[in-house]
């Protein structure tokens, strides 16, 4: 599997290689796209919104202002038709009718058409009817009223109901202003008509500006019949500002800005009312013609500053937004990419290493499947928890004759086994530990005194049902984390080994009952290459030789040199290295020193046989040959001893002689040798008989033996002659002796034969000399003593 199939695919479009910078910069210019356009759309809706929010408030303040044109209309015709239904109205009812419409209107008057001649009883009637000082008066050029002049016809204002505290200009002539004349006769045609703008009299300045809206009062069952002219007009004096300003918000609140201009006046249009917030800066705008009476006003509309504040955009925060946005989005992508990179490349790693690592498993798994199957001698068999078998080798398909399609995974390890055994088992761990151990346990747990895993003896039961015997180590499986997974059984089959172990067990005991009846033991000795002795063998006779265990040989060989006489030690060790060396027999007799036997002597002998590692194996035997060499001593010293007076004899002389010259020719000293003849012995034998002549020998030895000192050699060389080897003494002290031997023999008479004397000759050991020189020198001196005369001790010739 490639390793680019298995790579996340989240945010796979962009290329691994490409920056996480590029792609950041890309996101953050396509945010920045899509926030302008997105800006562009919004603000192109927020127009037409706001311009259809505008029309709306611009049509319904149309609606309004038309309406409340509408509404001063039928109020001014609601008076008119008052008037014209009735004979007469009095001041009360006219103020009665008027009262409540004094709503947005400023005045509303009745004026009465009045002759020339009518005006004395007109004014007089009016005068009576309680306004004292009323007559019929005009505006001069100043601004004020004044009586009118004469003329043939006024429109004299009669009753007036206004909201103005300056009063009402009662009296007033109509006619007599050229504005509202006109206004009159356009209303004499019988409708409705409205002034043109004009300076309103007795208003408040705020309002003075305004409209006069005129209708005919036409009485038709009246007398005036006969004239075209109206009787009379009621008149709704108008200001603008209060017509249009009342009801709306306040200027700053309201939305739109409201201009109203008069087009009547050809020149210049005035300006009836503005608003006093001023317009915004909008090319939004609205313009309408709305009809007062005859009259058309061209209504201007426009959105105020609050409009816009209220219907404000909200492109600048959606671009603000859309940038923030925009940046936060590439900002995530670069952390998200770069983050991705990393990831990908610590995959890459990660993927690398385990690919490794898996070979390296593969690897080791084919060395272990190799080891497992190559162990053909040895049964591997592996279970899981619950003791089923999941792997069987090579070596347990042969040493149990299953094959391992036949167990794994469908027999126990516990079916492997001999049951009997195993519930025997079971019973013993189970009153060990106190608590019941189940057979499938049994085969696995270890004695605790045991300690460890160690392999243990168990019978196996074969497929055709046979039995063997295999050495099997239980060891637990663990897994990574060191839990229990299952068992690893290694079984060795023993059955053979175990037939080989018995019947060396068999010869062991033969051997030891054969060494058991043998005196002495029998003993396999080693020496190493490194000269290290060591004990392979000792039967139980060994301990009578050393009086040492033969478990304490096996152990240390050197322990038998502690019993050899120390004297014989070296020897001991000496010929045993001779027979490595030469690999002949060995063969040695040695004293050993016993706690309780004492000294004995033992002799060895043992024949060599070369070990291939270098070192020598010798198989012996050994026994106490104390009483042997008893007798031999004893046969030795008699064999040196003169049977008559127990001294030695000439054969030890001679040997002691041989000795001693080898001594003084080896290393110089002193050696003198002391030879006597007993005189006329002849005569004793003759005189007493032989037997006397026996115990006189016996006598002289005795006397002379008593002077000798341990050192001394007293021997008898035959008849009667005697010689005293004296080893370490010189000519003249060996003089000195022999004269005290002379003395005591002489001094000392014998029972029944009386003083018995000899001749002494002397001879020291001179450098260069041999010992029949020597022996000569001495005899010729005893031959001198009899020379001169006998019972004498010759000196020794220099
Ligand atoms: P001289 O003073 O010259 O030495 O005289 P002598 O008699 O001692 O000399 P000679 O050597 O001729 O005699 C030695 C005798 O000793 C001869 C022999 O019969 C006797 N004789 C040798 N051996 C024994 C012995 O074992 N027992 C006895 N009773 N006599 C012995
Ligand atoms: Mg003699
Ligand atoms: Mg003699």
């Amino acid at each position: 599997m490639s390793l680019h199939a298995v790579r996340p695919k989240i945010l796979g479009f962009i290329s691994e290689d490409v920056s996480a910078w590029l792609v950041a910069l890309l996101v953050l210019l396509a945010g920045g796209i899509l926030t302008g356009l997105l800006a562009w759309a919004t603000l192109n809706l927020f127009h037409h919104q706001l311009r259809q929010r505008f029309q709306l408030l611009a049509s319904e303040r149309y609606s309004r202002i038309e309406e409340r044109f509408e509404d001063q209309e039928q109020r001014l015709d609601g008076l008119r038709r008052f008037f014209a239904n009735s004979e007469s109205v009095s001041r009360a009812e006219f103020d009665g009718y008027t009262q409540p419409l004094l709503h947005r209107t400023q005045a509303y008057s009745f004026a009465q058409r009045v002759t020339r001649e009518e005006r004395p009883a007109f004014e007089r009637e009016v005068r009576a009817q309680g306004l004292s000082d009323f007559s019929i008066r005009e505006l001069n050029p100043a601004g004020a009223l004044q009586l009118a002049a004469e003329r043939d016809e006024y429109v004299v204002v009669l009753y007036s109901q206004t909201q103005s505290r300056l009063g009402s200009p009662l009296g007033y002539d109509l006619l007599a202003q050229p504005l509202r004349r006109a206004t009159l006769e356009r209303a004499d045609q019988g409708r409705m008509a409205v002034s043109q703008p004009m300076h309103l009299v007795n208003v408040e300045p705020t309002y003075a500006r305004g409209v006069l809206l005129v209708a005919p009062v036409i009485r038709r069952q009246s007398s005036e019949l006969a004239t075209d002219k109206p009787f009379g007009y009621v008149m709704a004096v108008i200001s603008m500002r209060q017509l249009l300003a009342d009801g709306l918000p306040e200027a700053g609140r309201d939305y739109l800005t409201v201009r109203i201009l008069d087009l009547s006046t050809s020149d210049q249009h005035e300006v009836l009312f503005e608003s006093t917030n001023p317009p915004a800066a909008s090319e939004l705008s609205a313009s309408r013609l709305l009809r007062l009476a005859d009259h058309d006003y061209q209504v201007d509309i426009q959105p105020s500053e609050a409009f816009l504040q209220a219907n404000h955009s909200s492109v600048s925060s959606l671009v603000v937004l859309g940038g923030l946005l925009s940046l936060l989005l590439s900002a995530l992508l670069y952390v998200l990419v770069s983050q991705r990179q990393r990831a990908l490349k610590m995959v890459e790693q990660r993927t690398e290493e385990l690919r490794a690592r898996e070979q390296e498993l593969r690897g080791t798994h084919g060395q272990l499947r190799g080891v497992l199957n190559a162990a053909t001698q040895v049964a591997i068999i592996a279970t899981d928890l619950r003791g089923v078998i999941s792997t069987f080798n090579a070596g347990a398909e042969h040493m149990l004759g299953y094959s391992a399609a036949d167990v794994v995974g469908r027999m126990t390890l516990e079916n492997l086994h001999f049951p009997r055994e195993l519930v025997a088992r079971s019973a013993e761990l189970s009153a060990r530990y106190g608590k019941l151990i189940p057979t499938c346990q049994a085969m696995l747990v270890e004695g605790g005194e045991e300690g460890g895993h160690e392999a243990r003896e168990w019978t196996l039961v074969r497929q055709d049902g046979s039995h063997l015997t295999v050495n099997m180590l239980a060891t637990p499986v663990l897994d990574e984390q060191g839990l229990w997974v299952g068992h690893l059984a290694i079984c060795i089959d023993i059955t053979e080994r175990k037939r080989v172990h018995e019947a060396l067990a068999a010869r062991d005991l033969l051997l030891k009952k054969l060494s058991a009846h043998v005196p002495g033991g029998i003993y396999q000795f080693k020496m190493e290459f490194d000269g290290r002795f060591s004990v392979i063998y000792a039967s139980d006779g060994i301990r009578d030789i050393y009086e040492l265990e033969p478990e304490v040989l096996l152990l240390n060989a050197e322990a038998i040199f502690t019993r050899i006489h120390p004297q014989d030690s070296t020897r001991v060790r000496a010929s045993i290295r001779a027979s490595a060396d030469t690999l002949s027999p060995w063969r040695e007799e040695y004293r050993v020193q016993l706690p309780v036997g004492g000294l004995r002597w033992v002799r060895g002998e043992a024949t060599p046989e070369e070990l291939p590692g270098g070192g020598v194996l010798w198989h012996g035997y050994i026994s106490d040959i104390s009483d042997l060499k008893r007798v031999e001593e004893e046969l030795r010293a008699l064999s040196v001893t003169d049977s008559l007076t127990g001294i030695h004899n000439r054969r030890y002389f001679q040997e002691r002689l041989t000795m001693e010259m080898a001594r003084v020719e080896r290393g110089g000293g002193e050696l003198s040798v002391i030879m006597l003849d007993i005189d006329h012995f002849k005569r004793i034998n003759d005189q007493h008989g032989h037997a006397v002549g026996d115990r006189v020998l016996q006598a002289v030895c005795e006397r002379i033996g008593h002077r000798l000192r341990r050192t001394d050699v007293f021997c008898r060389l035959g008849g009667e002659e005697f010689m005293v080897l004296c080893p370490d003494i010189s000519g003249e002290h060996a003089h000195v002796l022999a004269l005290q031997l002379w003395q005591a023999l002489r001094s000392s008479p014998i029972e029944g034969v009386g003083t018995v004397t000899a001749s002494f000759g002397i001879a020291s050991w001179q450098v260069g000399e041999g010992a029949d020189a020597l022996l000569l020198r001495a005899d010729s001196g005893v031959y001198a003593a009899k020379q001169a005369g006998r019972d004498r001790v010759e000196v020794q010739p220099h």
